[in-house]
């Protein structure tokens, strides 16, 4: 018997790793492979808990650089985290895996509030549960909010799910054929030497809380399950 090394956990899934090759929008076949993913770790009973991005919909930040208000542009943001929510709950509930989307901003029709103590017992009873809307505040990122909800509902990890790289890096790999891959790193190390693996808030909420981060990749099959089971993949961050 595979035995998984958490019983709780936070994936974090960037709304890029549920867009194709045109990096926009959702695209069915991944978001139906990253199910299949989070299946295999449901089945070795681990409680999976999941806050998605928006990025491949709407980022704040780029609507305010188009003369949005920001924070109606983080408004947005959230709303389209919402969106990336339902396809994920929708392609895990085709495979037979129980899934309730909770959302920080009320939205009755299609999600439950978020309420700590429901998301808890949800997990408990092998649910898997999707935070969606992000924090429901302006000016913070998904990333703080998996940071947020890993502490509150007592995960004892982040898993960083990424599409482009398969850890962290010391400078971008794409553009710098020298940069470096990390095993293990500390936050204070990813905030002084500014790695980008986070934003600063959701990095000094993981540090403040003792909350691990493995950054890896997804687009190999099975890397969740691999990361759950203990095997050394990515880059480990703790504080
Ligand atoms: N957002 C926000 N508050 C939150 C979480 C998200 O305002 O607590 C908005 C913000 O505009 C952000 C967008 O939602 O750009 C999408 O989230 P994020 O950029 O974290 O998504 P990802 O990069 O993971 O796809």
């Amino acid at each position: 018997m595979e035995r998984p090394i958490f019983k709780r956990v936070v994936l974090k899934l960037s709304g890029e790793a549920l867009a194709g090759q045109q990096g926009y929008g959702i695209e069915a076949d991944i978001i139906a492979s990253i199910a299949q993913q989070v299946k295999e770790v449901v089945d070795l009973q681990v409680e999976v808990a999941i806050v998605v991005g928006g990025g491949n919909i709407w980022r704040g930040i780029a609507g305010s650089a188009k003369g949005i208000d920001r924070a109606t542009a983080d408004y947005m943001g959230m709303l389209a985290t919402v969106m990336n929510s339902l396809a994920l709950q929708d392609a895990l509930e085709t495979i037979g895996v129980p899934t309730r989307v909770q959302s920080s901003i009320t939205m009755q029709q299609v999600a439950e509030p978020y309420i700590r103590r429901r998301a808890m017992r949800h997990l408990e009873k092998g649910r898997v549960v999707i935070f969606a809307a992000g924090t429901g505040n302006p000016f913070f990122s998904t990333d703080t909010t998996a940071a947020l909800r890993a502490a509150e509902i007592e995960a004892e990890v982040i898993l960083m799910a990424k599409n482009k790289v398969d850890g962290v890096y010391s400078a971008d790999p794409f553009k710098d054929a020298t940069a470096q891959k990390f095993e293990t790193l500390t936050y204070l190390e990813v905030l002084n030497k500014n790695l980008g693996v986070m934003d600063s808030t959701a990095s000094s909420l993981c540090m403040d809380n003792n909350i691990p981060l493995i950054v890896f990749s997804i687009t190999e099959s099975g890397n969740i399950k691999r990361v759950v089971l203990g095997e050394k993949i990515g880059t480990i961050v703790k504080g």
